[in-house]
Order: structure tokens, then sequence, then C-alpha cells
């Protein structure tokens, strides 16, 4: 199309830039306004509903166009970006007054989804992350990167890793770039699975052509580091390829904004609980299982961080939970000082609350997309650091006395950077940086004198006005200003016979004359340079300012970061306090020892909640579950498992009492949930995940298995469930719980060494039946099936027919049993 020698200049530009960004929808800026022109164009109104409107191309050609006002960007921006596209945005180089023929326009940044910054798009409790995967014949590199925060991580796998796709997903990537040896059959099958399971994610290909060397060459350039290795990266090649890939993809959407990222750090799974997507969706860690919300997940009834800092970290923190016994007692430690210090923690939470989002703000300031009143945050932010400090010194931990020492390194910068914010903005500096009074009076003599003209200049036109009324006896004489003819004089048609001379004549209006006097003119002069001065002066004034900001990041940062751990343990320390949890013991042999324990999320929801012991150890590592549904199962299986995630996390428990020891990793089977979109049937998932489980678990897993072998018939499910409980009896030994409707699996209880029986209890009357929730040990030798439809509100008459029919299958039943007793012998294992 640039080609097209009939096109005006202005398609011709659009045209060329069109070509030089191929995979993105270009706006480029005309005037006041962004315009996007032929196939972008519909793209355009399509998916913002805006008009489609058209334009004359040259040559009598009408080609489609859309626009959006410059100040509404962002709306449109955001819009764009949540439905995938890809955006290059271009702006005006020049000065259009100032240019002879076509105003010069080149692209400034692209926005991205994985790259955006816009505080309307991200969420302010969550990570925005961007996911770099580089392949090179066995191993994959992988950078993740969250341009708002500046976070930085690299690992590395082997390129067929199942463990790859966890990783990522754990992420939940806003945009995914491929690069190296995308058409491996590895990188192509990884393609196929995250498309399937990230619908809205875009997936993008990007050819980075540098090698090992240069890439670390890059990144310490880049870092100031004299190498790579202090950070742990020492031969992990491929890692620091997308890594470097990743900084270099950053920069061909930003480029002239640099973002300040921090030190890349390695991801490593040997310091973490493993959580893989079936146990956190399975425990609703962190959104819930149907609606996939944050309300209703163990995360939202945990938090009650008072920054959005904190609530990132804490999210951060449950997906990732420690094994390192020393870390978490260490946590343990501090949680426990905090919830001693009661009125300190107060006073710190009300600190904390006046902090706003540094670490966000951080990587705007570079970009310049901020205004004046967040940088009167930021110094208004600053202005808590001594509090803060005093309280944390007070602590006694080293970990808080080491916080106190970093505020107390930083604390000259704080200082200073906060005064200074305080005289140079404005406290009423309005939101948007183009209508100017950001900068304060007093903070810069040039710009106080240009204002003064200003201002002056008001005073000067009224008494202007005054003295032409006296000497012209016209007493509705009035002085006025348009954008067109600048200052004027207005008389009214009824006194003109009464205008000087001197008054030069400059537009004639229905009931009146506008005249000016060369007076008038200079001072129009003065005062109109005197405006666009003052623009001026305080854009500069404005990226000085800036660039202090920037200059003080890597102070801001540390800040960010002692803010937002303070704010989780407090956090955590809050819970405790509020809701009466315990500090759990952790030990190094296998066990759970749990008295009293409660669900977190359940035992908010509900009134009263039972709590339930649960003891595993070594010796006895399984427990077979019975009763009948909806007695609390369920629950019981998931608060054990929550309870060992919230103290590897570092938080006390819901519990009278809590011994546990160290897992590796947490597995999960729990109920029938259909995975319909990736198009397999619920057993098929269903056995697919317990697989996983029989082939991973080792001896510091905690297995939850809850109603396996459901999907298919009693007899193939009950064959199955029994076999993998005496697999992992026999095997790895995990700590496991089991709860199962089937009550003929109790025989386990008493044919297996380390395995036990408990129950549901449950009270009956001679007309209903109450669920008790209170775990006791043996086994249920009924389901109870009929009570429950009871409750569900089945018609008396259907209920009777269903008990007849039960009691007549049960004799069947029994004689079957005789008939067929070596078979089933077999089946339930004598
Ligand atoms: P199951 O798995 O046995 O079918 P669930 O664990 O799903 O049962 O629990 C069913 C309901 O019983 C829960 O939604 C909750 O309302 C209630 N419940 C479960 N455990 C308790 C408890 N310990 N105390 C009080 N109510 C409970
Ligand atoms: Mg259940």
């Amino acid at each position: 199309m640039t080609k097209d020698k009939t096109l005006t200049p202005l398609f011709q530009q659009y045209y060329g830039l069109k070509e030089a960004f191929p995979d993105c929808l270009v706006l480029m800026q005309c005037g006041d306004f962004y315009e996007a022109y032929g196939e972008d164009a519909k793209i355009f109104a399509r998916d913002l509903e805006i008009v489609l409107t058209a334009k004359d191309g040259g040559g009598g050609q009408k080609i489609p166009m859309a626009g959006i006002p410059l100040q509404s960007l962002d709306y449109y921006l955001r819009g764009l970006v949540n439905k995938g596209h890809r955006v290059a945005v271009a702006e005006q180089t020049a000065n259009p007054a100032e240019c002879k023929g076509l105003v010069p326009r080149e692209v400034t940044r692209i926005v991205t989804a994985g790259t955006i910054l816009d505080l309307q798009v991200l969420d302010e409790k969550d990570h925005n992350y961007l996911i770099y995967i580089f392949i090179v014949k066995d191993k994959l590199g992988l950078a993740a990167a969250d341009v708002s925060t500046g976070d930085l991580l690299g690992s590395e796998f082997e390129s067929n890793s199942e463990q790859v796709v966890e990783e990522i997903l754990r992420f939940r990537p806003a945009e995914i770039i491929f690069s190296g040896d995308i058409n491996c059959e590895d990188g192509h099958n990884l393609r196929e699975r995250l498309q399937a399971q990230l619908k809205d994610v875009s997936i993008v290909e990007y050819a980075f052509k540098l090698n090992f060397s240069e890439a670390n060459e890059l990144l310490k350039r880049e870092f100031f580091l004299v190498s790579l290795d202090g950070l742990g990266f020492a031969n992990l090649h491929s890692s620091v390829i997308a890594l470097a890939g990743m900084l270099d993809y950053i920069k061909k959407l930003s480029f002239k904004h640099k973002i300040p990222f921090k030190l890349p750090k390695l991801l490593s799974y040997r310091g973490n609980l493993i959580l893989d997507m079936t146990t956190r969706r399975n425990l609703e860690l962190v959104e819930t299982l149907l609606g996939r919300e944050r309300k209703g997940s163990l995360l939202e009834a945990i938090d009650k961080t008072c920054t959005s800092m904190g609530a990132r970290k804490l999210k951060d923190l449950l997906l990732r939970p420690l094994t390192d016994i020393d870390s978490i007692r260490a946590r343990h430690d501090q949680c426990e000082i905090l919830v001693e210090a009661g009125e300190l923690r107060r006073q710190l939470r009300e600190e904390l609350k006046s902090f706003i989002d540094i670490e966000r703000l951080l990587a705007r300031v570079s970009y310049g997309t901020f205004n004046a009143r967040e940088l009167l945050g930021v110094g208004l932010s600053l202005t808590h650091t001594d509090r803060l400090s005093e309280i944390v010194s007070s602590l006694n931990d080293v970990v808080f006395t080491d916080m106190a020492l970093q505020l107390e390194n930083d604390r000259e910068g704080y200082h200073y950077l906060s005064d200074f914010l305080e005289k140079a903005i404005n406290p009423e500096a309005p939101l948007s940086l183009r209508e100017g009074n950001i900068i304060r009076d007093g903070y810069n003599a040039q710009l106080d004198e240009l204002r003064s003209l200003k201002n002056d200049g008001k005073m000067w036109i009224s008494r202007l006005e005054e003295r032409e009324r006296e000497s012209t006896g016209i007493k509705n004489l009035k002085v006025g200003y348009n954008s067109v003819f600048g200052y004027y004089i207005e008389v009214t048609k009824s006194n003109i016979k009464s205008v000087p001379v001197y008054y030069t004549r400059r537009q004639t209006l229905v009931g009146s004359e506008r005249y000016i006097i060369p007076e008038l003119k200079e001072h129009e002069v003065k005062v109109l340079g005197a405006e666009e001065q003052i623009k001026k002066l305080e854009y500069n004034l404005f990226q000085d300012l800036r660039q202090i900001v920037a200059r003080h990041s890597s102070i801001l940062r540390r800040l960010a970061d002692i803010v937002a751990y303070l704010d989780v343990i407090c956090s955590f320390a809050q819970i405790a306090q509020e809701r009466c949890w315990v500090r759990p013991q952790m030990v190094e042999r296998a066990c759970v020892d749990i008295v009293e324990g409660r669900h977190p999320v359940v035992e908010r929801v509900l009134g009263e909640f039972v709590p339930n012991d649960c003891h595993l150890q070594e010796d006895s590592p399984l427990i077979i579950l019975t009763g009948p549904n909806m007695s609390g199962k369920s629950t019981w299986l998931r608060q054990v498992a929550e309870i060992a995630i919230l103290a590897q996390m570092g938080s006390f428990v819901p519990a009278r009492s809590a011994k546990l020891s160290v897992f590796d990793r947490i597995f999960t089977r729990v109920g029938a949930s259909d995975d319909l979109h990736l198009g397999q049937s619920t057993f098929m998932v269903e056995m697919n995940e317990t697989a996983n489980i029989v082939n991973n678990a080792t001896s510091k897993s905690l297995v939850i298995l809850d109603e396996i072998g459901r999907g298919t018939s009693t007899f193939d499910g009950l064959a199955i469930a029994q076999s993998v409980v005496e697999y992992l009896h026999d095997g790895a030994k995990p700590l496991t719980l089991f709860a199962t409707h089937f009550h003929e699996l109790t025989k386990l209880g008493r044919t297996l060494k380390g395995c036990r029986n408990f129950r549901v209890a449950v009270k009956e009357l001679p007309e209903e039946v109450v669920f008790l929730h209170k775990i006791v040990p043996g086994g249920a030798d009924r389901s109870y099936g009929i009570y429950v439809a009871k409750l569900a509100g089945m018609p008396e008459a259907l209920l009777k027919r269903s008990e007849a029919l039960l009691k007549k299958m049960e004799s069947n039943s029994r004689r079957f049993n005789k008939v067929n007793q070596e078979d089933v012998e077999d089946l339930f294992g004598q």
C-alpha cells in the first residue's frame, strides 16, 4: 500500500508505519486525535464500538477511518489490550505549526497485555506477568517479568518437562512469547497445551539472535554486574538467554522509556512446597473452583494486608510456601512477635495504610505515565518511614532489626526526596499533566516571575478597561479575549459614535463591534508568551522531578519490599489474633498432629463449626474416612491440607494446636469436576490426576484423595480405589487422607498395617438423622443416601419406596455374597 503513489502523503506515512509494525494495530496522532485507517480502523470500530467513517485517501478513494480523542487514549487502549490486541502508538514528533510539509510521526510505544501499565487494567492485588520461553535442543529457558512492578524471574527446564506448563500456569500470564527453536516437537506441544489452557492469552513469536555469551554480556551490562553466577544462574544458559530476550523484547516495545527492573531472581523448586494446578484449584487457594473468583478463596480469607504491595506478596507466598524448616520457623517467630505486640501491630498497620503502591509507580515513572498527585503520594508515604523504622526497631527479631537498619541507612534519601517533592509539587495539582499548575509557587524563581507576569496581566487589563471607559465615556466598554483575534475592546452598536480614531476595527458582531489598539497587542504578545513559557517550564520541571524520583528508585524499591513483607507478617498476626489461630510446631519426621482443627474459609461462613483432630505419622500414614454425603468429609480433608500450607507459608493455623512436618508436595484429587474445556471425560481426568499422585508422591508428601473411583461402575471404582490405597501404603508411604462413600473400603483399615478407619459421626433419631460433623474412629457401615434425599425435600412416598428397594437390594447382595464369597474376598483383599 505504501507503493501506492496515488495515496496522500498522510496515508503513505500511515501504511509505512503499518509495514514496520505488522503484528500491531497502529494508532497515529493527528492533532487532537489518534486515528486508524483501513483494516485497522474496521477492527477499532468493531472492538471499541466507535463510529467508522472514511477519509479521502487521494485519487478519490475513500479509506475507512476511526478516531479517538487524544485524552481518551488510555481508556481505549485498555479496551483493545483486553481484547488481545497489540497496539503501536505513533505520535507527532514535531510541532505542526512549525512544520512545512507533513508532520513527522514515530511509534513511541507498543502496548500489549503483558506490558500495559495502566492502573485501571492492572489488578492492584495481583501481578501482571509476561512469560518468555526460549527453547534450544532439549533445554527450555523461562523468564517471567512483571513490567508494572519490575520483578524479573528466570528458570530452566528440560524442554519436555511436565513442570513447565504447571509453572507457566501458576503465573497466570497476560502474554507469552516464544523464541529460539520454536518449531521443534517439544515447543510445538508446549504451545498447544498453553493455547488450550489460556484461551484469551496472546502467544507471540519473537526472533532473538543473541547466543549465550552475548546474552550474558547484555544482562551484566544491564544490571551492572561482573557475573550472573551470584544470582544463581551459573550454567543455566537457556535461562540467561530467556532473560536477555525478555529485556530485549520489552525494550523494543517501550522504545526510549527504560523499565527499572529489579535483579533477576532464580525460580527454584527445591525451596518451595509444590502445589500443582489441580491442588491449587481443588483447595481454592487463590480463586474459587466454580466462579473463579477471589472471593471465597483461601487467599481472600487470610488477606488482612493494608497495601497492594502486601496483597501481592501474600499471594506470592501462598503459591510458593517454603520447605526449609528454619525459614518457616523464622516466619513463625516474626508472626508470634507481632501477635504479642498488639498495640505496636495496630500502630504498624496504621502506618502501612499510608503507603501508596510505590512499586507500581516506579515503572510508570520511567514511562512518564503518572501524575503529580501520585508523586505527592510518594512524598507523603516517605514521611511515614521514620515512624515505620521506629516501630520495627523495637521488635525483637533479626529480620525486623535488619529492616530497621535498612530503613535507617536509606533515611537520608527518604527525607531528601520527600522534602523535595513537598517543595516542588502544588498540593492542589490537577490530575492531568496538560493543565499545568503542577509546580508549587516558590519552587522555581523563573516560573514565579512568569506567573506574576501572567497575573499582573489580568490586573493590567482591568486597569486598561477602567481607563478606556473614562476617556471614551462608554460605560459598558469591555476588554475580552478569544483565540482567533486575541485581546479586543468590545463596544455595543449604540456607542459606536464615541469610539476614538485610534481604535482599529477587527470584527463585527450582531450587537457590537470589536477593536484593537497597539497597547493591547503588545500586552497580548507578552502575556501569551508568558503562558507558553510557563507551560514549557512546568513540563521541564516535571521531567526533572521524574528524573529525581527515578534516581531514587533503588531506595524506593527497598522500601517497597520492606513494606510488602511487613504487611504480610502483620496480616498473619492480625488474623491469628482475631481468630485464635495458633503457632504450628514444625518437626522433621513425617507427621500431622492437629487438635481441633478448623477450615479457614468454611469456619467463617458457618455460624458453628465443629473442630476436628487429625493424626498421621510415619507408621500410620493412612486414614480412610467414610461417612454420608454432606457430612463434612471433604471439608475435613481440605482443612488438613490448608493448615499444612498455611504453616509452610509462615502463618499461624486455625486449630487448638498443630504439629506438622514439612511437606515437599501436596497432592489432591477432589470431587468429580469436569474438565470440559479440555475435552476429557471426568473419569479420564480423575485417572490422570490419580496417576500423577501415585507416580510422584514421596514419603514427605501429603495426599488428599476425595472420592476416587466414582466416575465408573461400582466394582471398577472400588477395585481401582483399593489398589491405589494399597500402592501408596506399600510404596512411597506419603501421609494420606482418603475419603470415600464406598463403606466397603473400611475393610482396608483392618487389613493394612498403616491404615486406620475414621467416620463422620451421625446421630440417628427415630425420624431423622443428624450429621454431627465430628470425625471419630471406626468405619461407617451405611451411606444414609436416603436421608440426604429426604433433607433435599423428596416426597414421602418416593422415600418409602427407596427404603423398601434398599432393603431388598441389601438382602440380595448378602445372598450374592455367599455364592461368590471367594471372588469378592479377593476383590476386597482379605
Ligand atoms: P461431604 O464431603 O461429606 O459430602 P462436605 O465436606 O462437602 O461433605 O460438607 C458439607 C457441608 O457440611 C459443608 O458445606 C458445611 O456446611 C458442613 N460442614 C462440613 N464440615 C463441618 C464442620 N466441621 N462443622 C460444621 N459444618 C460442617
Ligand atoms: Mg465430599
